[in-house]
């Protein structure tokens, strides 16, 4: 067995010599019964439940670079239920049911916090929308709670409530929301499946797919060709360009988002506060940093970084709903590359070619889904 670069360089550091792999770094074999492209958040829960569920291991992860490089190691951790449309909210709830159990399931701490979110409502017309979509909610099994805006100042005393623009009137509560330590979610998968025998293998870029008389047979890699019987693809943000391969066009854009992160700070917000208005959101980590976002930059991209005015625009959206966050200074900041539907819903569906799946189209919230 091969250790990893990282095992390598946690022994250069440290000067401990024996650490131990979380998951083995096999070769890959000449085939599979079933090979998922992808070792982010969803390819690597595709392997864990097969083998979990349906004791199905003769499969590989094949992962271009890393596990957790992707989208599953840049989000801004956020769990929640609170969607509107019967094909989204059952959905949800059931993601966040899994997620109630899942350190328990794969034996591993993924930081599981359900300290609430908070979606802001800032007229009428916006309160009747969160109302109706609450009821949604509750039709589905999740909670939700309406607040006035004395109920949110119990909670966020710091918000900017007499926005000139914005005045906040209250919000939606769901309080099972909240945060996920991300890449310990792709290590406990990842654990989980190679300990049921998946084969994970990185720095293995998926070039292209063998098709025969319409049959997806294998695909070719950056390490040869590999047969399988099934291949899933959940490659998120790269979906466009791997799906080309195999001569599809999807009605998917890739757009760059971008998360931002404080230096630390005592703790000061309770859960995850969403101002749409504004396009920015905010949660605090357990290291103290204030993690925020907003809006997509807005151009089509691959690649993982974003542009200044987008930063601009963030703070701003920062400033506007809690002034006090202009006193923390900016840490660190990444981008990752979004999936982004026409409708903003997902896709898990096979495709008309035999033997070929496809899971994408998560937009800036496939995290939760995983
Ligand atoms: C800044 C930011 C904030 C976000 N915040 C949230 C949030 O708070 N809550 C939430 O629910 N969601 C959030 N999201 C969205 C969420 O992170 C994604 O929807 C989700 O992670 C996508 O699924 P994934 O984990 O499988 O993707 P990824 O981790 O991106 O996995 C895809 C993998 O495919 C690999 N790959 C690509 N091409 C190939 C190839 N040819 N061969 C082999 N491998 C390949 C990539 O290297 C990558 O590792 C956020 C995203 C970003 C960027």
């Amino acid at each position: 067995m091969r250790y990893s670069a990282l095992t390598i360089v946690k022994e250069a550091l440290t000067g401990h010599k024996g650490w131990k792999p979380v998951w083995r770094e096999p070769e890959p074999k000449p085939d599979y019964d079933v090979i998922i492209i992808g070792g982010g958040g969803h390819g690597l829960a595709t392997a864990y439940y097969l083998a979990r569920e349906f004791g199905v291991t003769n499969v590989a992860v094949l992962e271009k670079g890393w596990i957790g490089s992707g989208n599953i190691g840049r989000n801004t951790t956020i769990i929640r239920s609170n969607y509107l449309l019967p094909g989204n909210e059952p959905f949800y709830e059931w993601s966040m049911k899994l997620w109630e159990g899942l350190e328990q399931d794969f034996n591993y701490n993924a930081m599981v916090s359900q300290r609430g979110i908070l979606n802001l409502y800032h007229s009428d017309a916006q309160r009747d929308a969160y109302a109706r979509r609450g009821n949604a909610m509750h039709m589905a099994g999740a909670d939700a709670e309406l607040l006035d805006r004395d109920g949110v100042r119990k909670m966020a005393p710091f918000l900017d409530f007499d926005n000139a623009r914005f005045p906040v009137q209250g919000a939606l509560l769901q309080k099972r929301g909240g945060s996920v330590r991300h890449d310990a979610v792709a290590w406990g998968y990842a654990r989980g499946a190679d300990s049921r025998g998946v084969d994970i293998i990185q720095n293995c870029e998926v070039t292209g797919f063998q098709i025969e008389d319409g049959v997806c047979k294998g695909v070719e890699t950056t390490r040869g060709p590999i047969r399988a019987k099934k291949v899933a693809v959940c490659v998120a943000g790269s979906s466009g360009r791997v799906m080309a391969q195999a001569g599809m066009r999807l009605p998917i854009e890739s757009h760059v988002l971008q998360a931002f992160v404080s230096e630390g700070l005592k703790p000061v917000i309770p859960g995850v506060i969403t101002f749409g208005a504004g396009h920015f959101y905010v949660s605090q980590s357990d290291k103290g940093g204030l993690v925020f976002g907003g809006d997509i930059d807005g151009y089509n991209t691959y690649a993982q970084r974003g542009n200044l005015p987008t930063v601009e625009d963030v703070c701003e959206g920062g400033m506007a709903i809690m002034p006090m966050i202009g006193r923390a200074r900016l840490l660190r900041m990444w981008g990752g590359v979004m999936d982004m539907s026409m409708d903003g819903s997902p896709f898990i569906d096979k495709t008309h070619i035999d033997g070929l799946y496809f899971n994408g189209g998560w937009c800036y919230g496939g995290f939760k889904a995983t």
